[in-house]
């Protein structure tokens, strides 16, 4: 039997842009190589039976900004959100301690007490975002505009040379000419470490600024019940508009005639019949040099792909405990949505990628900690506590030669040892029981994850946009094919769950077979 549609990929991407082609009235097949759908919105026992971990990601923030959201109906299929008050906080290892509060003014509160300056200009920072608010969230959901057009767009604008420089800033160089206090300046920089971005990486400014805004406005919530209740959501909206999801079927080939896909090959051989579309949501490299390969793309694509950046990777330890361990700075904290403990200057921070970079693994990373059973009890029996650790960030190949698999352990009870002694005094002796994993595992659960990354690509410039993944497919058609697509993290807007580039792959596939588009953006 032939499908209109194939997705490649059950990641929450992927779903997405499959919703949206069943209800545009195709008949949609996404298949999965894991046993279950959901790529890294997945929520798995790892840690001991009973114990339910978001083994990738746990915060659910930008997706709210997301037309997707109410379109897919996701609260209709079951979607339920904690969204704890405060919503973040920064807990530095010599002491001190933030948090961002759900109300603006509770956030001003607390950095006045570093600087009533600092404070006042968060406020007007936030309201910038505000002002800008439409035009980010029109930007993350739509075709991205090209560089040349951006160029020119500011061009035009009296503020342009100013915008374009905020664009290009370090977050290193743009918090120190924005805030006076060292402590801020460390928070607000270290909100760019969910780009993977150093506080020297180009870019790093604009992207603390961005997401620190979204935290602020939206909030970060946790999902009740497992992040993978977001793909269940999908699902079940996918499944309603007679989609299906097929697991453990990994495509191993696009069988291509001409210029066109004509069907996807399983491992062990099947095929599935194509007859209009194929969408990938596996990261850009396995596209196109496993699934597509070089003789179909041709060799300059190819060879980008080649040298495609990954950026760092994440080290996770998801830990059962005896009982919730408190924070030494506090109570408050430890009910945060999302909570970095770190270092307290920006060379310290700045010290962690120039270590992972060199290949050591840092010995004082950025750990962002997520209070599992805390902010949602149903995660674990009734008094225990599970929590998560995300070091940000490791090398993929250590520089002494040791293998992950050999050392992984070790580095775990480093960074348990390091914040028993520092954040979460008691934490040793309360975690019964422990699961590591190392970039490599990462890798080898969900490939995806490549390197054990997050992302399906660096966040840098030149992998970005229109740019991203590379400028031949960077809106969303994987020239020189005319009916193969790319609808995951390693297209714009990129990474996290946003349902992003799910929803804007599916506008291009739209657009392109002439179909009305059944979304918000039609309305
Ligand atoms: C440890 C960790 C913590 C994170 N924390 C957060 C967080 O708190 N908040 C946040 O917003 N983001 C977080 N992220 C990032 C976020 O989870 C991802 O960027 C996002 O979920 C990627 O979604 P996706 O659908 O594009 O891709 P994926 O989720 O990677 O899905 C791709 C899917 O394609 C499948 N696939 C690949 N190749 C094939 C094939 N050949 N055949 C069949 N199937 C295939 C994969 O198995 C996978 O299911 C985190 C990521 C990690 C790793």
């Amino acid at each position: 039997m032939a499908y209109d549609a194939v997705v490649i990929g059950a990641g929450h991407n992927g779903l997405t842009c499959a919703c949206y082609l069943a209800r545009a009235g195709l008949k949609v097949l996404v298949v999965e190589q894991y046993r279950e759908y959901g790529g890294m919105t997945i929520s798995e026992d790892v840690a001991a039976p009973g114990y339910l971990s978001d083994v990738h990601a746990s915060g659910y923030l930008v997706a709210k900004l997301a037309p997707a959201q109410e379109d897919l109906e996701l609260t209709a299929h079951g979607l339920e959100l904690i969204t704890p008050d405060p919503n973040w906080a920064l807990v530095t290892t010599d002491g001190w301690s933030l948090l961002i509060g759900r109300d603006i003014e509770e956030t001003v509160r607390n950095i006045a007490r570093y600087s009533q300056k600092d404070a006042a200009t968060w406020k007007a920072l936030y309201e910038r975002y505000l002002a800008a608010k439409p035009a980010i969230v029109k930007g993350m959901y739509s075709a991205p505009q090209t560089e040349a057009a951006h160029l020119a767009q500011l061009s035009q604008d009296p503020q342009g040379g100013d915008e374009f420089r905020f664009e290009m800033q370090t977050a290193r160089s743009w918090v120190n000419e924005t805030f006076d206090n060292e402590t801020v300046r460390a928070f607000v920089a270290s909100f760019s470490f969910h780009a993977a971005a150093s506080p020297d990486d180009v870019g790093g400014g604009e992207f603390a600024w961005l997401f620190s805004s979204v935290v602020q406005d939206v909030g970060v919530s946790i999902v009740k019940g497992g992040m993978h209740r977001v793909s269940a959501a999908l699902a079940a909206d996918l499944e309603g508009h007679g989609g299906e999801i097929r697991t453990n079927a990994s495509v191993d080939k696009v069988v291509v005639n001409g210029e066109r896909a004509r069907a996807v090959r399983l491992t062990g051989g099947d095929e599935i019949a194509v007859d209009r579309v194929v969408a990938s949501n596996a990261d850009p490299y396995h596209l196109t040099i496993d699934l597509l390969g070089e003789d179909v793309v041709g060799n300059a694509i190819a060879d980008k792909l080649r040298h495609y950046e990954w950026g760092d990777s994440f080290f996770t330890i998801h830990a059962a405990l005896s009982e919730p361990v408190p924070f030494a700075a506090g109570d408050d904290i430890g009910h945060a949505g999302y909570i970095h403990v770190q270092p307290s200057t920006i060379e310290e921070l700045s010290e962690i990628f120039a270590q992972c970079r060199a290949g050591v693994p840092p010995e004082t990373p950025l750990v962002g900690v997520v209070n599992e059973a805390v902010v949602d009890p149903s995660r674990a029996p009734a008094g225990k506590g599970l929590i998560k650790f995300v070091v940000h960030y490791v090398p993929y190949r250590r520089a002494d030669g040791r293998w992950w698999d050999d050392a992984d352990e070790a580095y775990a009870d480093h960074i348990v040892d390091w914040l028993d002694g520092t954040a979460l005094p008691g934490l040793r002796n309360r975690i019964t029981n422990r699961v590591v994993h190392s970039p490599l595992d990462l890798e080898r659960r969900l490939p995806s994850s490549v390197h054990g990354t997050h992302q399906h690509g660096a966040f840098v410039p030149y992998q970005h946009g229109a740019m991203r993944p590379i400028p031949e497919f960077g809106h969303f058609r994987a020239t020189p094919l005319t009916n193969v697509y790319l609808c995951g993290a390693g297209s714009h807007p990129g990474s996290g769950v946003s349902l992003g580039p799910g929803y804007n792959a599916a506008q291009a596939i739209c657009d392109d077979l002439g179909l009305t588009f059944p979304g918000a953006a039609s309305a």
